[in-house]
């Protein structure tokens, strides 16, 4: 079953009298369940593309459907209720509230949804001890690891049980024996049925997921299956 199919995105900044195409022309298709990872040199396109598949943005031209639904030209308050019952984000920088409790920053989106607290609360210690965390709900970010505060945000990002997770450099912040960890914890979300996207910049980072799409100058270079994925412990 598709869960992403972008039909000839473009995207066009305008800086005063001058355009940067930052997308030329992008279809790609993704299916339920499949662990991609975004590549390509600085400037090729990938946080644009992210953006635009997370809602975040919308392209200039092309088709983009999500879940079946065509988000392409979708408004600012539209796409904010798409992202939040579609997408959980995980970013480089974690993006935690720093005087907020584990439990409480996991809680956020729930909020958002509509949950009463009482669900909030059992849903993201649900959350939490699936990331390994379900001794940590009454910490602060800052009396956590860098590791496990990547873990906070991964919980986070699947309390709501998203369609997709979109992973923008998830390791670029972590030494590299936490980063095999957090791609441990992928592999592992991927072999629940999760469907991953991930942008890094790390070969050996990229080597965990299924296929590997290049970006290029605002085009798709390459896109293949990777044959031999980096596995689990
Ligand atoms: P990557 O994530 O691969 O580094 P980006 O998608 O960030 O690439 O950028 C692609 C191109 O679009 C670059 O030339 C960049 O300078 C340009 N660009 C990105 N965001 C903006 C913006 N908000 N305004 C103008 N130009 C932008
Ligand atoms: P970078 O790729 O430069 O490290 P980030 O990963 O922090 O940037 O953010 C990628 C994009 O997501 C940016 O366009 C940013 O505005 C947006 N973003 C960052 N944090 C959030 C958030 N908590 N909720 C929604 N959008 C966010």
């Amino acid at each position: 079953k598709k869960i992403i199919e972008t039909k000839d995105i473009k995207k066009t900044y305008r800086m005063g009298a001058e355009e940067v195409q930052a997308l030329k022309s992008v279809s790609i298709e993704v299916n339920k369940g499949e662990y991609v990872a975004f590549m390509g040199p600085s400037g090729s396109g990938k946080s644009t593309l992210m953006n635009i598949i997370g809602c975040l943005d919308t392209p200039t031209s092309g088709i983009y459907i999500l879940n079946g639904k065509d988000v392409s030209d979708m408004s600012e308050n539209e796409l904010a209720e798409i992202r939040n019952k579609e997408i959980g984000f995980v970013f480089q920088t974690f993006n935690l509230l720093p005087r907020a409790s584990c439990l409480e920053n996991v809680a956020l989106p729930l909020i958002y949804a509509g949950y009463g607290k009482a669900e909030r609360e059992e849903k993201a210690f649900q959350a939490l001890k699936n990331v390994g965390l379900g001794d940590r709900v009454n910490h602060k970010p800052n009396e956590l690891s860098g590791g496990q505060r990547q873990r906070v945000a991964i919980a986070r990002a699947l309390v709501n049980d998203p369609s997709i997770i979109l992973a923008d450099e998830p390791t670029g912040n972590l030494d590299s024996k936490t980063s095999y960890d957090i791609m441990e914890l992928f592999h592992e979300l991927h072999q629940k049925g999760n469907t991953i996207i991930m942008v890094t910049h790390e070969d050996d980072i990229a080597h965990y997921a299924h296929r590997i799409v290049r970006l290029r100058d605002g085009l798709v270079e390459s896109d293949t299956v990777n044959p031999n994925p980096t596995r689990g412990k």
